[in-house]
């Protein structure tokens, strides 16, 4: 069995085609994904998915890149956070790629969000991109080992790893470790504890080898875990088996019984 631990079914890619999604997931052993949340105008359609599917879950949180997003409190974060299908708060974090100039607010924002994770009781799923250090600076100033999490999508170096795992989070591995110049990345994959590492999609986008370049979706998070267990010379069950316990244990709901 695997977890998807970050994709966007709420995305209107998937718009009626979730059906197939599902059957899709069962015939490749995904049994679980997690649904993240990226505004908060967005959030009732992230929820109303995960409602109606027991096997997914749903995160609250506001996606870096989106700008124009009203200001958000902890208080009103840590309200939203109590539905009962959401396990996470994000995603949030840097991202110096995608936006430039004065990037004052998104930090404001990120702090916000590991406040509120802090406030909830719920593990930090993160986004970060070409912000590493501010990331880490900003997670170490807020106390972000008091609540642990993710860094999702992962494409950084080693020892961004290691920074991230000693504040206490998982390092989760995407599509882009199954693609043939991702040289640095698959070296990052055999080297960071499988007791700490998780398996995304981050679907509909990154859709692994041999799918790349088309619309990503969960059942595909089998490609990534197999890349992985093919790069560390062990199982896919092996990989299955640690990202799935990994996962239940990030979110703190008990694993179902396989
Ligand atoms: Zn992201
Ligand atoms: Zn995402």
């Amino acid at each position: 069995m695997l977890v998807d631990s970050h994709c966007h079914l709420d995305f209107p890619d998937f718009a009626e085609k979730l059906p197939a999604l599902f059957n899709a997931m069962q015939t490749n052993g995904v049994s679980h994904a997690l649904c993240v949340g990226v505004t908060l105008k967005g959030l009732p359609a992230v929820l109303s998915i995960a409602e109606a599917h027991e096997n997914l879950f749903a995160s609250v949180g506001i996606h870096p890149d989106y700008e124009d997003e009203d200001p958000v409190d902890v208080e009103n974060l840590v309200r939203l956070a109590a539905h009962p299908k959401v396990v996470a708060i994000g995603e949030t974090g840097l991202d110096y790629y995608r936006l430039q100039g004065d990037l004052g607010w998104q930090r404001e924002r990120f702090r916000t969000h590991i406040r509120a994770a802090i406030a909830a009781d719920k593990p930090l799923i993160i986004h970060t991109r070409n912000a590493a250090e501010d990331t880490l600076r900003i997670m170490r100033e807020e106390g972000a080992e008091r609540i642990g999490g993710v860094m999702h999508c992962f494409t950084e170096s080693q020892t961004v790893a290691d920074q991230a795992m000693a504040l206490g989070f998982y390092i989760s591995f995407s599509g882009i470790v199954t693609f043939k110049n991702a040289v640095a990345l698959k070296e990052v994959a055999r080297q960071v504890p499988l007791d700490r590492m998780l398996v995304e999609t981050d679907a509909p986008y990154l859709a692994p080898m041999p799918y790349r370049g088309k619309i990503n979706q969960p059942a595909y998070v089998r490609y990534v875990a197999e890349s992985i267990a093919e790069l560390r010379g062990i199982s896919l069950e092996e990989v299955a088996e640690a990202t799935t316990r990994n996962f239940f244990r990030m979110i703190k709901r008990t694993r179902p019984c396989s």
